[in-house]
């Protein structure tokens, strides 16, 4: 089992899959974050802006800073824009020499294989 996923509805953080209510009086991304830190939860990723990640209309998850999880676990070849942290998705219809990853949000297109060497 891997980190609960959570929603963030208001100022509290409920269970995405139950919909049962984890956390509440947080009154921004910032003590959120500080909470899912201290807590074995994940939330939703969003870009710079602070909005959310979508992938098929659903949430995205980042799983130890390297995996992306849609809400049903499955796995996800997404990468983080290095420009404005929005969500990137993999092209590769192209060629199979490149890793070419490009940003739903900003068009930026970059090679997610720099970012994840350390895997
Ligand atoms: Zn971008």
């Amino acid at each position: 089992m891997g980190p609960t996923k959570v929603m963030i509805k208001g100022d509290a953080l409920y269970d995405a899959k139950s919909g049962k209510l984890i956390q509440g009086g947080l009154a921004s991304r910032q003590a959120m974050e500080e909470y899912a830190a201290q807590h074995y939860i994940v939330l939703p990723e969003v870009d710079k802006s602070g909005k959310l990640w979508e992938w098929e209309g659903r949430p995205v998850y980042c799983l130890h800073g390297v995996r992306y999880e849609s809400l049903d676990d499955q796995p996800l070849h997404l990468a983080r824009c290095p420009d404005c942290g929005g969500m990137g998705v993999r092209i590769d219809e192209i060629t199979v020499e490149s890793d070419c990853i490009r940003c739903v949000t900003c068009g930026h297109e970059f090679d997610a294989r720099l970012e994840m060497m350390e895997t």
